[in-house]
């Protein structure tokens, strides 16, 4: 992207950019074997993170974040594209987790914040459940009063990187099994409380970022409920929003740019003169990302973003990203195996994951006629 910086913006860059040239490894990507190992690692990245007061740039400044504006933000996702730097494992704390703290949370919950920003405090996103994934007011884990207590059972299920996380944001049903949306509320729960286990899935890629988490009797205080009781549906609105917003669409912008590197320099040697319009199209998606997450961005930074908008941001970096992950693997089909087989096969699989999670294609697309073109939807529409 082409920016007239001003010098503040200048000096962000290049600030950003001697964080990088001194901190970021190369190959890491292909270091460690196991997920295990990568995550250890993306732990340890958080704290570099934060040494260099780079962990939340987009935080305000009144929780110690940078306050990044919509240009900065612009620059940071060129930056972080450029040198193929790492995101860190702790994204859902500081990208989900943190801006609903922010917004609803008591002093005590918010004193979070400080240690999220410095890595010492991973969180994950206990939403989805066997049977409530896009239609999320089926959930039927329950917290019931108990005392001083939320007694909590039931399961979770898809929850990523929770084999590494402190904490994890529960959303649950308070009230009556049948009060779908109205009965729903947010509970912050220590993964150290007796009564949960964790149990990793294996992914067709052969790593394991999901977990499966069960609570059976889990006593959790009173005071972890965040905002009022069955009142969670307006929050998990908002936490879906921005997980489908500009902040999360352009961390996937490094994974983007970097697979169609790949796929530009193997379409500069091949003879197949047929599949380069198909890369055409591809790039023509990519501009339109930039244009509609800088568009995002403005309009967020004047609270004018009309509901719906970030459904087709995206849907459009999702559906992008799958389609580069198929043009790598028409490229990469003569010499897979001397790639590594099944795990050369990576970024192909990951290019399918997003256009899953955060609510899937489908979904993005009932949501942008429902809500922006004000289309009657033919199923249930979901958050
Ligand atoms: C990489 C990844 C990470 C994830 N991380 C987390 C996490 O950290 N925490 C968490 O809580 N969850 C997480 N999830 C779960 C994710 O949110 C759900 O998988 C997703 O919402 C879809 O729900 P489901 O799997 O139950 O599929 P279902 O909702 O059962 O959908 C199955 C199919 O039916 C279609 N469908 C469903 N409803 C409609 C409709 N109304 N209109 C049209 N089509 C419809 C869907 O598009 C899909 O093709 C993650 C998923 C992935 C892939």
């Amino acid at each position: 992207m082409r920016l007239q910086l001003t010098p503040a913006q200048r000096a962000f860059q290049q600030d950003l950019r001697a964080f990088y040239e001194r901190e970021v490894q190369p190959g890491w990507r292909t270091r460690y074997k196991t997920f295990e190992e990568l995550g250890a690692y993306l732990l340890d990245w958080e704290k570099v993170l934060y040494r260099g007061n780079w962990s939340v740039p987009t935080w305000p400044a009144e929780f110690d974040g940078r306050g990044a504006d919509a240009i900065e933000r612009a620059i940071f996702t060129e930056e972080t594209a450029r040198f193929d730097a790492p995101e860190g494992l702790n994204r859902l704390g500081k990208r989900l987790v943190a801006p609903v703290l922010m917004r609803h949370g008591t002093d005590a919950q918010r004193s979070h914040l400080a240690r999220i920003r410095s890595g010492e405090e991973v969180w994950c996103q206990g939403f989805s459940e066997p049977n409530a994934g896009s239609d999320l007011v089926n959930i039927r884990t329950a917290a019931v009063r108990d005392g001083s207590d939320w007694v909590i059972n039931g399961r979770k299920i898809w929850t990523s990187f929770a084999q590494f996380a402190d904490w994890v944001m529960l959303l649950v049903r308070t009230g009556a099994a049948d009060s779908r949306a109205e009965g729903i509320s947010i509970i912050l729960v220590s993964l150290d409380t007796p009564g949960i286990e964790i149990s990793p899935i294996q992914t067709i890629a052969g790593r394991s970022e999901f977990n499966e988490v069960s609570f059976d009797d889990v006593r959790v205080p009173l005071e972890n409920l965040v905002g009022a009781e069955n009142g969670g549906w307006p929050i998990v609105r908002s936490v879906l929003q921005d997980e489908r917003g500009a902040e999360f669409c352009l961390a996937r912008y490094t994974d983007i740019r970097r697979i169609f590197e790949d796929v530009t320099s193997y379409a500069k040697t091949d003879a197949d003169r047929s599949y380069p319009g198909r890369i055409g199209a591809d790039y023509a998606r990519i501009y339109t990302i930039q244009l509609l997450a800088s568009d995002l961005l403005d309009r967020g930074q004047r609270d004018a973003t009309p509901e719906g908008l970030e459904s087709m941001l995206k849907l459009y970096t999702t559906e992008t990203w799958r389609s580069l992950g198929d043009d790598q693997v028409h490229y990469w089909a003569h010499d897979l195996f001397e790639r590594g087989g099944k795990e050369g096969l990576e970024d192909y699989y990951e290019s399918r994951h997003y256009t899953i999670s955060a609510g899937t294609s489908e979904i993005q697309r009932n949501l942008i006629a429902g809500r922006l073109l004000q289309l009657p939807s033919s199923r249930r529409s979901a958050p």
